[in-house]
């Protein structure tokens, strides 16, 4: 089915029988939608009656609750703030979390006010930036039921990247270099902790030694990495169930060079 995009007559419409995919929508013509090519809406599958837990829901680990300070890059009272394990092709993408094992709805008036003012002030630490025009910030909490807002920088000039397509551009990009990563986390700590809190990511040390001894520095702050983390924000969307809940479709997007995450 090659007829992408607009002016799908109704006579297409009509002949369409029940085993076809409904067409493809005009948003794969926008200059933002990153591919190209023929596309097919996918087969829905049947609703399941029962959901399967999120991480931290039911018997599932919660993988915010058991993770240290030290794998944040800013850490307060009530709230903590983390970085994907290693640089992405946005500027930024960082997560907001609350301390507290509460999902968005749950919040108590305390935690929802600060979280607005968190928010704002994330907004701007992270516009502050260097090359970043946008901020985006995200809810979708299908894969952890506690509470993470994502901010997801665009790079300034890039319209090509306006709008809701950010989160597949940032794995679709070439990650950004180490270094300047280091420097924009370590920017934003300093940035949130004016205001209160402990910055945990440091700028990156002037190398001192030759090139090749480069990787025996031992000075890696900012390390956000624990083994379960998302390595993006689109990894972190695509929660895989359990593995008896596991479709066919949905295995074969599990064999991913990383852990599932959400
Ligand atoms: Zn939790």
């Amino acid at each position: 089915m090659n007829r992408v995009g607009t002016g799908v007559a109704d006579s297409v419409r009509v002949s369409v029988v029940q085993d076809n995919p409904p067409s493809v929508p005009d948003f794969t013509q926008w200059p933002s939608f990153p591919f190209e090519g023929d596309l097919r809406v996918k087969q829905l599958d049947d609703p399941v009656p029962l959901e399967p837990p999120r991480r931290g829901e039911g018997n599932r680990e919660c993988t915010a609750c058991n993770a240290p300070d030290e794998a944040y890059i800013w850490v307060g009272e009530r709230w903590r703030v983390r970085a994907m394990d290693r640089p992405t092709g946005l500027p930024m993408v960082l997560i907001l979390e609350s301390r507290s094992h509460l999902d968005l709805g749950d919040l108590p008036n305390l935690l929802a006010a600060e979280l607005g003012v968190m928010t704002v002030r994330l907004e701007r630490a992270i516009r502050s930036l260097d090359g970043v025009a946008r901020v985006h910030v995200n809810r979708w909490g299908d894969g952890s039921a506690h509470l993470h807002m994502w901010f997801l920088a665009r790079p300034y000039g890039r319209l090509q990247l306006r709008g809701t397509f950010l989160s597949l551009w940032d794995s679709i990009l070439p990650p950004i270099s180490e270094s300047q990563w280091r420097e924009n986390l370590a920017l934003v700590a300093a940035w949130l902790a004016e205001f209160g809190g402990r910055p945990l990511a440091e700028p990156p040390r002037i190398q001192w030694q030759a090139p090749s001894s480069l990787s025996a520095s031992p000075t890696e702050s900012a390390e956000p990495a624990a083994d379960e983390e998302p390595a993006s924000v689109i990894e972190a969307a695509e929660e895989i169930p359990e593995p008896e809940g596991l479709s066919a479709s949905e295995a074969e997007q599990s064999k991913a060079e990383h852990p599932p995450a959400g």
